[in-house]
């Protein structure tokens, strides 16, 4: 029955024509292809210093890079981590090494060295690229002397070398005519991010840029969101990319109006900073003309406020899982010829590939506009995940459909929209309540989680940070709430909290609140 109703019905495709994909290049050659006509543009801006590396510079020094990586003995299959922040090494590094067919894996520089330790162990990296501060961290486990880790040039640093690391100028300074001919097959992997765990293809065709483009990057690059949909994309495209390092609102302002960003890549709570922040009115943002919002869901009030701050821009959504490859539906708004796009939808099916919404217990595919398990099916999926063929399958099922565990629906015009994830399901979507929690002025920012109930099973809890200076009790929230919602969506309880857990690419980490939950009451 699975298998027949798979095929059968519930199918949403594209709202945009597929597109051949017949000449499978290499990710390298892919996004360098039209490099001839754009090699004087800016390519990559650093904001430390506002360093700025034309495209052809930028190729250059991939080039060399990777000569410099194959003389170190890094050969095609070989795995490099960069555990670096955003930066033009970040670039050099992962585009040389798809030169010499090395795989990447990137990894967080916050990461704890437990965390960087198991990456080292499920990856087995032949070099760690980072910076000096970093490497302590990667020491205190012993990698550096890990048979498996190679000799003393394990560890390369962007900055000043700490002892038996190497600097990154070795491998910049190699001659870009001595890059070793790999022959490079559509099926090598050439990166294992370990956000989900996935390889990457090249192109997201539903996002269009113009090489007179200015990508806001401020999202970290190790998380595939910003390494394709910023990085890659304009790559190919011949748009300069902005690098930032971190967040801060008034410096991402500035530098959007210095270098008149026009594409800000961003995820909600980057659009709650802004939203929030009055110092956006006393800066020229109008080159601004595409704003995309992804990684969690953005709430109808966020859009609008953000909407009445810079009205002319279009705003959308994309919806991206790392093992998608990543993207699964984007804004048609952001089409080479754009079409209309409703409030609250991550948009249309990526081309080429093919969706699916189905029943949770049956497995069966349902009609449109009921919600159920989004999956979908296409080139861009993940390989597998590395060393585990036993959770590839249960991702992936035989007929090649890779379910995502978000619970969505496609609506008659073909649009997703995302409800929740199956794993978080309590009664409600958690979103539902934060982008209400969110719209309250004296509050800054808010998670909800389930907690257990013996009456009803589960019932939403909030967690929420006070904007600065306000005063709010736990009746004001549960009193706002109440006048908006039905009965069994009020809220139970609300922690006060200085800041919600977010992973880097802005993903409440609901299972830290929910275990803060399972352990004692947090402090007020
Ligand atoms: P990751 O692999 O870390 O990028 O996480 C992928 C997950 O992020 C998806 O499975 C969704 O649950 C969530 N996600 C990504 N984009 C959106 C979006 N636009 N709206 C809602 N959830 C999203």
């Amino acid at each position: 029955v699975y298998e027949s109703k798979n095929i059968t019905c519930g199918l949403a495709g594209s709202k945009l024509p597929d597109i051949p994909i017949s000449n499978h290049l290499p990710l390298h050659t892919y996004c360098f292809e039209n490099l001839p006509d754009f090699s004087d543009r800016p390519c990559l801006i650093s904001d430390s210093d506002g360093t700025t590396y034309s495209f052809a510079k930028t190729h250059l020094i991939c080039q060399k890079t990777a000569a410099g990586l194959s003389k170190l003995g890094i050969k095609k299959g070989d795995v490099i981590m960069i555990l670096l922040p955003n930066s033009p090494e970040f670039v050099f590094s992962f585009m040389g090494a798809s030169m010499i067919g090395a795989i990447t894996t990137t990894a967080n520089p916050f990461y704890t060295s437990a965390e960087i330790f198991k990456q080292v162990n499920d990856s087995t990296p032949k070099l760690i690229i980072t910076e000096s501060q970093y490497v302590d961290k990667i020491r205190q486990h012993g990698e550096i002397n890990n048979p498996k880790l190679g000799k003393d040039f394990s560890v390369i640093t962007v900055d000043d070398p700490p002892e038996n690391c190497l600097h990154f100028s070795v491998i910049t300074e190699a001659n870009e005519n001595e890059i070793p001919f790999v022959s490079i097959d559509p099926d090598d992997p050439v990166a294992l991010p370990f956000s989900s765990g996935t390889t990457v293809d090249g192109e997201n065709p539903n996002l269009y840029l113009k090489p007179d483009d200015v990508l806001l990057c401020v999202l970290p690059m190790f998380h595939i969101f910003s390494l394709h949909s910023v990085l890659l994309c304009a790559l190919r495209a011949g748009a300069g990319v902005l690098l930032m390092q971190k967040f801060e609102t008034g410096a991402l302002l500035e530098l959007t109006q210095r270098h008149r960003v026009s594409v800000a890549v961003v995820v909600p709570p980057l659009v709650l900073a802004l939203v929030k922040n009055p110092m956006v009115e006393s800066f020229k943002l109008s080159s601004i003309r595409l704003v995309l919002s992804g990684a969690a869901p953005l709430g109808k009030k966020l859009e609008e406020g953000l909407r009445r701050k810079i009205p002319w821009a279009i705003l959308g959504q994309g919806y991206g899982m790392t093992e998608a490859g990543p993207v699964l539906s984007m804004c048609p708004g952001f089409a080479k010829q754009p079409l209309p796009t409703k409030s609250g939808s991550c948009g249309t099916v990526v081309r080429n590939a093919e969706l699916k919404v189905i029943h949770l217990q049956t497995g069966c595919s349902l009609a449109h506009n009921q919600p159920g398990e989004i999956c979908i099916r296409g080139p861009q999926i993940m390989k597998g995940y590395l060393n585990d063929n036993g959770a590839t399958a249960t991702t992936i099922d035989k007929d090649g459909w890779l379910h995502t565990g978000d619970i969505g629906y496609v609506d008659d015009d073909e649009e997703v929209f995302i409800v929740d994830k199956v794993k978080e399901l309590i009664k409600l979507p958690p979103a539902e309540l934060e982008a209400l929690l969110v719209s309250h002025p004296s509050i800054a920012d808010a998670a909800v989680v389930p907690q257990k109930d013996d009456a009803a099973g589960e019932v939403p809890v909030a967690f929420v940070v006070r904007s600065n200076g306000f005063q709010l009790s736990e009746e004001d929230v549960k009193e706002f709430i109440e006048k908006q919602v039905v009965f069994y969506k009020k809220l139970h309880k609300v922690h006060f909290v200085s800041a919600i857990p977010k992973s880097p690419s802005g993903k409440i980490l609901r299972k830290d609140l929910r275990a803060k939950l399972a352990t004692a009451s947090p402090k007020p």
